[in-house]
């Protein structure tokens, strides 16, 4: 039996019972068998085997922190939403992650990052899972599966593929905008702390009297947008993939909280219909010069996780989780998640995972749920039905009743959305191109999706992708086609 040193407190199996050795298994005499009656052991092994949770099919890999957001404006006039009220500060969680990269892929490689933050309010939680783009691939959640799909593996060699990636690209251009936006400096961030936040989705908020509001989420970084160019990424994806999470973690723990400032875009309910861009469409900004910024609060992230697997990982965001005074809207990709976050949730970590640390409420719960694999907390309502006559919680009409809605009545169809005015798939990324980039950026960009192309990209996609590239803007798509062509 191996000495316990003084003063170290001793092991104990996973029911607390002391262990006699830390090394050695129980066997036969020295050299004989291993007895099945070890059954530390045997613990020790069918733990390891289950260490893992599946990991999440798109924003696997990531790192996160818990955080205060504060109220630094009066917002009340659009929303009531608890903490949104003047002066208020809720604790909070947020999660940074990339999208296509499995669990121990680069923190550098191109790609959007996730920006899900959850809200401890005192009215339960609300999820706001956005990401550092304001725009996405798709608008309708019926092609999301494909999209993931071209950006993931293929099932032949196992392998990513450009050539896939393009296909699906050039095939489906409501994709523009983001692509645009993803082959530019911000595709690949300095750091998680060097870059933006953006709901992407329209919201709808409510005001205390009843009135509704459309609005957008922008999470400024206070410590500045940064990028890292392709080179430095790529050297880095090879000697140090996890430098994001790495500084995340260390500057946190150095006293150096990272901190992001709120502002809100508010459009007045009635303007919608006649906006000359589909609110609703997720492939589209409002530009700041017809909806202009508000200011909302802060958050600051000062408390790195003291277990990464049991908060960050087993973290579970949902745009569902949606608070008084905060609804949804039209957006069908919105819609879409609301169903598949939690159905997610139930299948990765189990229909229990909202009573686990980075998921629990700091309001009380009175669900009428019951039972299923490692539930804990007992349900708290007396009986386990409703309507009962033993006390049980009901539904407040009174108070919760007002539905953040929209009048809806037409024929069930598969459509597009109606075009507004001015929608169309080019015409805000080619406004990125010719009026927020400057030359050097114009430039990056240029190389950053020819170095792409030349990567695979097979004929008639690449043809496909010159063209895509001149909707967007002409001379960069000659600009590009020249450059691949004669590589
Ligand atoms: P503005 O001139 O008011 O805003 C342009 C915005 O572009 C900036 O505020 C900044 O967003 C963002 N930006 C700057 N450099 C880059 C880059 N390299 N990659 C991605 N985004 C960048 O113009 P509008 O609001 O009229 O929009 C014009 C175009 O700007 C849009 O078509 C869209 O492509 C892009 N854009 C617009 C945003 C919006 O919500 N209106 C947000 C982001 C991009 P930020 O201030 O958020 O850092």
């Amino acid at each position: 039996m191996t000495e316990t040193p003084e003063k170290v407190p001793y092991t104990t199996s996973n029911s607390g019972i002391p262990v006699e050795s830390d090394e050695h298994s129980l066997t036969v005499g020295a050299d004989g068998p291993i007895l099945l009656q070890d059954h530390y052991l045997i613990e020790k092994m069918a733990q390891f085997n289950r260490e893992r949770v599946p990991e999440r099919v798109v924003h696997a890999k990531g790192a996160g922190a818990y955080g205060t957001f504060e109220v630094t404006n009066d917002v009340s006039q659009f929303t009531k939403a608890d903490l949104f009220q003047p002066g208020k500060r809720t604790e909070m969680l947020a999660r940074f992650s990339t999208v296509a990269g499995e669990q121990g892929s680069p923190d550098t490689w191109r790609d959007p990052r996730g920006f899900a933050l959850k809200f401890y309010t005192e009215q339960g939680n609300y999820d706001l899972v956005g990401n550092n783009t304001p725009i996405f691939f798709v608008r309708d959640p019926s092609k999301f599966q494909d999209f993931i799909r071209s950006q993931k593996r293929r099932p032949d060699s196992g392998l990513r593929d450009h050539d896939m990636q393009w296909d699906f690209w050039t095939l489906s251009p409501e994709s523009a905008h983001m692509v645009t936006w993803l082959m530019g400096d911000r595709g690949i961030p300095k750091s998680y702390r060097h870059m933006n936040g953006y709901s992407s989705h329209t919201y709808m908020w409510v005001n205390g009297g009843g009135e509704r509001f459309w609005i957008k989420y922008h999470m400024k970084t206070d410590q500045g947008v940064d990028f890292l160019p392709q080179r430095t990424a790529d050297e880095l994806a090879g000697t140090d993939a996890d430098v994001h999470r790495r500084d995340l973690y260390e500057s946190i723990k150095s006293g150096n909280a990272p901190s992001w400032t709120m502002y809100v875009q508010v459009m007045p309910f009635e303007d919608a219909p006649d906006y000359r861009f589909n609110p609703f469409d997720l492939t589209k900004v409002w530009p700041h010069g017809d909806y202009p910024l508000i200011e909302v609060g802060r958050m600051t992230l000062d408390r790195n996780p003291e277990d990464y697997f049991i908060h960050i990982e087993q973290a579970a965001f949902e745009p569902s989780n949606l608070v008084p005074g905060i609804g949804p809207s039209p957006d069908k990709m919105l819609l879409g998640r609301l169903f598949s976050y939690p159905d997610t949730h139930r299948y990765r970590i189990g229909p229990n995972y909202a009573q686990l640390p980075p998921n629990r409420p700091r309001s009380q719960v009175r669900s009428y749920a019951k039972d299923g694999p490692m539930r804990y907390e007992p349900a708290r309502v007396g009986a386990v039905y409703a309507p009962n006559s033993y006390g049980g919680p009901a539904a407040d009409v009174q108070n919760f009743g007002d539905p953040a809605g929209w009048a809806s009545a037409g024929e069930m169809v598969r459509e597009a959305y109606k075009p507004h005015r001015e929608d169309d798939d080019w015409g805000q990324p080619g406004t990125m191109v010719r009026q927020v980039l400057d030359d050097a950026a114009r430039e990056r960009l240029m190389s950053n999706v020819s170095g792409h192309l030349a990567q695979g990209v097979t004929r008639p996609v690449l043809d496909r992708a010159f063209q895509y590239w001149r909707n967007i803007d002409k001379e960069l798509g000659d600009s590009i086609a020249t450059r691949v062509n004669s590589a």
